[in-house]
Parts: structure tokens; sequence; C-alpha cells
């Protein structure tokens, strides 16, 4: 035995008979270096890749095979470790006319050198129909062992393509709207797949179309000829897709199922092997196709309810479950809110179980669209829902679930009765009121109990401290939505329940007035004052604040028109609008109209926005900001420095001026950590060449400190609490006096 594993007597010529061995051997041989280069082959690797042998050497052997998406540096390593050929048929020698080869190969070293020998043998008719059988047995395999019908379908179609390299293969199905939806399509190029997708069947569309339309095999032997593929024709053409031939997949009862097709890149007609393909292929889509259908119905019954179509019991036991893991591990409250319909067991039992049953398919539409996609909502049987609402704390379940309430008791006519659904709530949060599913449901349908004997009809949380936060919120809400409508009604003096304050912004150096801030200010007859703080962030969550900031915007306006009449010497108007108010598209109008209606120009007006507002990446909030800094309104950041710890923003839009947040100027003189932080905004409005308010200026040693630090404005009880309309003229008559009348030169310093 030689070095190389041979046994071979001595005395024979041993390289002339390998070579003559080599030179008879049945099968293609080729020899490659490390980079592909063909460095030796035998006559039969000449003979299958129809090219004299000489011209081959030298030739990179990777031009000549497909390797199926590899490339050739894997399989040089993979070849190196051992690793076998992909499968048979897998490899095509790319022939003008490719034909599948079997392949093997096999890393040689001897010394310093390493080869590959590969070693190809093209298939026969007797080897293409048992390649049929396996590739039968392999799809029916995959199936039986639950993959996904996608799964099976590509798999499907390689295999074909590789049994017959000269197609390309796709698998339609169609929906229930008859239209194509492609399958599976593995070697089709994407952007023709989708100017198909979608695409309503019909008798004279394309192949498939047709094929799925008249449920008759469609051949299309020369695409460019045929009338039918008129809207794709450019699409295949470009992709050298010339023929096709299409074959309706039909199931049980010759229901039609969808469509296997084979593409050529010539116009041709079928061979008689793709005959037999096709035979077998089609088999096995109808086979796969109702295996998963019959698998996703199995799935429908056993995790969603019948009746309603949402998912049941079992299904929001497993999304809570994985929703309460998540929560645990990051901290997130989920709330369970638990819905049981008032009285269902009187409409059930007088009006009978077919208006039951409209009245909860009823429930279950009108429910539904409340939700966001991550929340399930969740029919346990009976009268009941559930809705499982990761993300969701109790402020926020507190607010669904009076839109839940409302939604449901819009009334409802069946078999010409009228009836008012409505139904009580009781809501548990994770983690507070439980870790797991179990005890959130328990509690959760504790507090539903309660709802019930408090009167049906509303909501209660399992803890009570919310429970009276969310009645007060929803009181709350109810009285703002009243104390809007008499205020837009027009009510007399003295009853309005909204009213604006306005405070002083004092220029520091040299001192005079700059402007003043209109503020709101709501008188509740029970309440007494309720603060802003407290109500504009309600207004915001309850979608009530473009009414209260228009209202304020057209009174502010309104006022500073009449000051102006009356010669009341007020140089200019700061307004407050919400960030939620620039999401609606009318704010510049709204400005230009009320400036336009008090004759005030658009730099006497300045608008206060928080930071919340930069962030947001809504085009129409961006337009907006562009439409109001062209109209001349000044925009302000208020409360600076709380929002957002990126500052790109200042830059991006067309802000002119910061307002350092009261919390920093609060303890400017008592706490020195607060004095670098007042100086580095200072520094950040000077280097960009925006004016610097400081907010909750209340005391001397803060005024003289931001006035040392170069802070241009100021605002705050120091110079002047926020008073109505009337006070203001007085101060300014009174003890503001030397604010307004200090000439530049001679300012009085207080
Ligand atoms: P803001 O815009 O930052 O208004 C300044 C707040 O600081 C006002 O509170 C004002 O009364 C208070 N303030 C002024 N000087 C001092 C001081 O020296 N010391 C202290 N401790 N506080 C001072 P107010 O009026 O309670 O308003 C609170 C917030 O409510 C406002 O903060 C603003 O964000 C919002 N708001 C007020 N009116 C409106 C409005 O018409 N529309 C909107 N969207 N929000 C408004
Ligand atoms: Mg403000
Ligand atoms: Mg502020």
């Amino acid at each position: 035995m030689d070095s190389a594993g041979t046994a071979l007597d001595d005395r024979l010529p041993s390289d002339r008979l390998l070579r003559a061995t080599a030179a008879q051997w049945s099968a293609a041989l080729a020899w490659t270096s490390a980079d592909g280069t063909i460095v030796g082959a035998n006559p039969g690797f000449a003979r299958l890749a129809e090219t004299p042998l000489d011209a081959l050497i030298g030739r990179p052997l990777p031009g000549l095979l497909d390797l199926g998406g590899r490339d050739w540096q894997a399989v040089w390593e993979g070849a190196r470790g051992d690793q076998r050929p992909p499968g048979t048929g897998a490899l095509r020698i790319l022939r003008r006319d490719p034909i599948p080869v079997d392949l093997h190969w096999q890393y040689l070293t001897d010394g310093d050198d390493t080869l590959l020998l590969c070693e190809m043998r093209s298939f026969d008719e007797r080897e293409r129909a048992e390649a049929v059988a396996r590739l039968q047995q392999n799809v029916l395999e995959l199936v039986a062992t639950g993959r996904s019908l996608k799964q099976v379908l590509d798999f499907l179609c390689r295999q074909v393509e590789a049994c017959a390299p000269e197609v390309a293969c796709s698998v339609m199905l169609c929906d229930d709207e008859n239209r194509m939806r492609v399958a599976a399509a593995p070697s089709l190029p994407a952007a023709y797949i989708a100017s198909i997708d979608g695409y309503p069947i019909g008798p004279d569309v394309g192949a498939c179309g047709s094929a799925m339309s008249r449920g008759v095999a469609v051949m299309s032997a020369d695409i460019a000829a045929d009338p039918r593929w008129a809207p794709f024709q450019a699409e295949t053409l470009a992709h050298g897709l010339a023929a096709c031939w299409s074959n309706p997949i039909k199931g049980r009862n010759a229901r039609m199922l969808g469509s296997f097709a084979l593409y050529y890149r010539e116009p041709r007609p079928a061979a008689p092997f793709h005959r037999r393909l096709v035979e077998a292929c089609v088999h096995l889509c109808a086979l796969a196709i109702e295996h998963d259908r019959a698998r996703a119905e199995i799935n429908r019954l056993a995790y969603f309810d019948i009746l309603t179509g949402l998912p049941n019991r079992q299904l929001l036991a497993d999304r809570a479950t994985a929703a309460l893991a998540l929560a645990g591990r990051t901290r997130q409250p989920v709330t369970v809110m638990f819905l049981d319909i008032d009285r269902f067991k009187t409409v059930n039992d007088s009006l009978g179980h077919a208006v039951g049953d409209r009245l909860l398919v009823e429930v279950a539409t009108r429910l539904k669209p409340l939700f966001i996609e991550g929340d399930t909502l969740a029919r346990l049987g009976g009268d009941e829902f559930v809705a499982l609402l990761p993300g969701c704390d109790a402020a926020h379940a507190s607010l669904l679930a009076e839109r839940v309430l409302a939604t449901l008791s819009i009334p409802l006519t069946v078999a010409d009765l009228t009836l008012t659904p409505t139904a009580s709530i009781g809501i548990a949060v994770h983690p507070d009121d439980g870790i797991d599913f179990d005890t959130l449901m328990r509690q959760a349908d504790a507090a539903m109990y309660r709802a019930k004997q408090a009167g049906r009809n509303r909501c209660h949380f399992f803890r009570r401290d919310i429970n009276e936060q969310a009645v007060r919120r929803l009181e709350m809400e109810a009285a703002l939505r009243d104390a809007l409508d008499r205020q837009e009604a027009g009510c007399t003096d003295g009853e309005a329940p909204f009213e604006l304050h306005y405070q002083p912004q004092v220029r520091l150096r040299p001192p005079c007035l700059y402007r003043v801030e209109a503020l709101i200010r709501w008188t509740h007859p029970r309440w007494g004052a309720v603060s802003p703080a407290e109500f504009v962030p309600l207004a915001e969550e309850c979608g009530l604040i473009d009414r209260l900031d228009s209202w304020v915007l057209r009174t502010a306006v309104g006022q500073l028109g009449r000051w102006r009449a009356a010669g009341v010497p007020v140089p200019g108007l700061a307004v407050n609008v919400s960030a939620v108010r620039f999401a609606r598209g009318d704010l510049p109008d709204q400005v230009r109209t009320a400036l336009a209606t008090n004759g005030i120009p658009a730099n006497d007006l300045t608008l206060e926005i928080t930071e919340r507002l930069m962030m947001t990446e809504e085009v129409g909030v961006h337009d907006a900001l562009d439409a109001l800094h062209a109209l001349g309104v000044t925009l302000s950041i208020d409360d600076f420095g709380t929002g957002y710890s990126s500052l790109s923003y200042l830059k991006r839009f067309p802000v002119a001026e910061l307002k350092i947040d009261r919390s920093f100027v609060k303890e400017l003189d008592i706490d020195a950590a607060n004095r670098p932080l007042v100086r580095a905004i200072i520094q950040i409005g000077e280097a960009l060449g925006l004016t610097v308010v400081a907010e909750g200026v209340e005391r001397e040693a803060q005024h003289r400190m931001l006035e040392a630090e170069g802070c241009a404005i100021g605002q705050g009880y120091r110079f002047a609490r926020p008073m109505p309309a009337a006070a203001l003229e007085d101060w300014l008559a009174g003890e503001g006096k030397h604010w307004v009348e200090c000439p530049e030169e001679d300012c009085i310093s207080i």
C-alpha cells in the first residue's frame, strides 16, 4: 500500500495506470485547485459538459456548475471539513440545456498539494423517475412532521427544480376574494412575484389565473404572443420567463385551492417528464394545503370562541402567562379588565337565545376596535369578556374603561327591539394587585362584582385608592366638559367657569416689561379653584385640550386687542399650547385668524410649547411649527430641561426662546448645585442665539444671580403674580408702573 492508501504492485507503472483508470471511468471527474480552477478532467467530464477536454483545463469549475446558491469558498471549506455535498440533483452542469447531476466530492492532499476531486453523474430517465418518487416521499414526510405550508411548498419547488433544472416553479393559492396569493416561488424574481400577488383571478389572466378560474391546465407556450399575459408581459419577459404551464390544484369535492406552474426560459411546450412531475406535485400540493387548512381549523376551535371569533379562555391564559413573564422582567404594568354584560340573563330568558347571541356578537364587534395590537380581548363564555392589556397602567385602564362603557351603551336594534347594552367592569393591575394570572383574574372579578353592586354600568378597580382617583377623574372630566360647553355657549361674566390670568415677564437689564403670559384658571362650583397642573393633563388625555386651548388663544389675543385699543401698554403676549394640540393641522390657521381679527402683529405673540413636542416625528407637527414660524410668531420651549436629553431639536426647529424650568430656579440661591445647570442653559441659549427666560423667580437673591449669569428675562412672584386682566391694568398703572415707564437710559432698578 502506498502513502495515498492504494494497494498496487510496485512493478506496475502506477501513474500511467491511474491516468488510464480516470480516462475510462464512466463518471465525469474534475480536479480543482483551492480557487476552483480546473487542473485536470477526464473525457467523461468533457462529454457531460459538451466541451473539449483542452478547453476545460484552466476554467473555473464554479462557472460550469450551479452550486445552488453556495459560493465556491464554502464548498472548498466544506470538503476540507469532510462535509458531504448537497443531495442528488441539487447541482447542475451549465450547458445550453442544463441537466441535473449527482455530485460527490473528495478533498485530496499529498504533501503540500491540496486538490478537490469532483465526481459527477448525470441522471437517466430511470433515475429521474426515482427522483420523483423520492420527492413525493420527502414532501409527505415534511407534511407529517408539521412543517409550515410555506416550508413544505418551498421545498417541493426546489426539489422539482433540482430534478428539472430547465424550469422554475410556483405554487399559488386562491384566497377568499378570488385573488392569487403566491405561496411558494423560490426561484422566481421578487419583483415579478410582487406584481402578481393579490391579482384577481379570471378566465384570461395569465396561465395561473386562467387555470384557477377555468379549473383546467393552461399552457402558454410563448408568453410574448399570449394576450392573456398582457398585464404581466413586461415583468415576465424582463426576467427571462418565456413560457408557463399552469395546473389547477383541486381539493376534496373539486374545491379550487390554487395552481402549480412550471416556467421556462424559452418558448416551448411541456416535456413528457414534466407531465409526470406535475401530476405528482399537484397531488402533493393539494394534500399539503388541505392539511394546513385542517390544522388551522383545529387551532381555531381550540383557541377561539366560535360565536364571536374572539380568543377563548385557553388562548387568553397562554398569552397572559407570556405577558406576565415579560412584565416581571421589564417591570411593565399589565392590566386585566373583566367585563360582564349587565342583565344578560334577562335578555336571554325573555327574548331568547338568538337575541342573546346577537347581543354577544355585537358587543365583541364594538369592543374589538378599542384595543391595540398586543392586547387580547377574549370571551370566557356566557356574557363574560376579559381584556389583557400589556403595558397599560391604572390611569390608562380607567380611560379605556370609560371608552368601553361609552361604546357599549349606543342603542342597538335586534328583532325590532331596541336594547341599550351596558356592562360592569372590574380592573386589576400587575404587579400591585397580583403577580400571576389566576390572582389577577380573581381580583378583577371581585372588582367587577363591586361595580355591579354599586349600580352596574360602571368600572371598579380592585384597589380602593385607585378607585377613588378614577372616580375623581371621571367626575372631573364630566365637569370639564360641562364647563367648556357653558364657556363656549357664552355665559355671563362672573359665572364663567374659566378665566385667564396674566403674569408679567420682565427684561432683567435694563428692567422693563417684556410681555405677559396667559394662564388659565378654572373655578368649580363645589371644588373651588382647580389647578391647571391637574386639569390640563386630564384635558389632554380625554381629548378636550383642543377646545380648551382654542378658547385660551381666542380670549387672550382678544384681550391684547382690547388693551391695544385702550392704550394699555402690554408689549406682547405668551400663550401655552399643549403638544397634543399640534397634532391637529389647524393651529396655524387659528393663530392667523385670531391675530387678524384683533389687529395684532404676529411677532407680539409667543407660543409656549413643551420639549415633548420636539421629539415627535409626526410630519404634521413639523409643518405646523414651520407654518407658525413663517407667520412670524415666536416659539418658546417651556419647562426647558425637564424633558428629553437630546438637544438636537433646537437646531432643527425654528425655536427662538428657552424657559428654564421652575425646578432649577427654585433653589438657585440655596442649593449651589443648581447654579452650574442654570449657567449651562443660559450658555446654550447664547450659543444658539435664543432668548432665555427664567420662570418661578420668587426672591431677590435668585433675581440677582440670574442677572449676574446673563439671563435676559425673568418671570415669577418676585415681579408679579398671575392676575386677572383688570388687576393687571391696575398693576401697570400702580405697582408695576416703573417696569413700563423706565426709559432705557435711566431705568429704575429694583
Ligand atoms: P407654565 O406654563 O410653566 O406656567 C408657569 C406656572 O408657574 C404657572 O402655574 C404659574 O402660576 C406658576 N408660577 C409663576 N411664577 C411663580 C413663582 O414665582 N413661583 C412658583 N412656585 N410658581 C410660579 P399654573 O398657572 O398653575 O400653570 C401650571 C401649568 O399649566 C403651566 O405651566 C402650563 O404648563 C399649564 N397651563 C396653564 N395655562 C394653560 C393653558 O392655557 N393652556 C395649556 N395648554 N396649558 C396651560
Ligand atoms: Mg408656560
Ligand atoms: Mg413653565
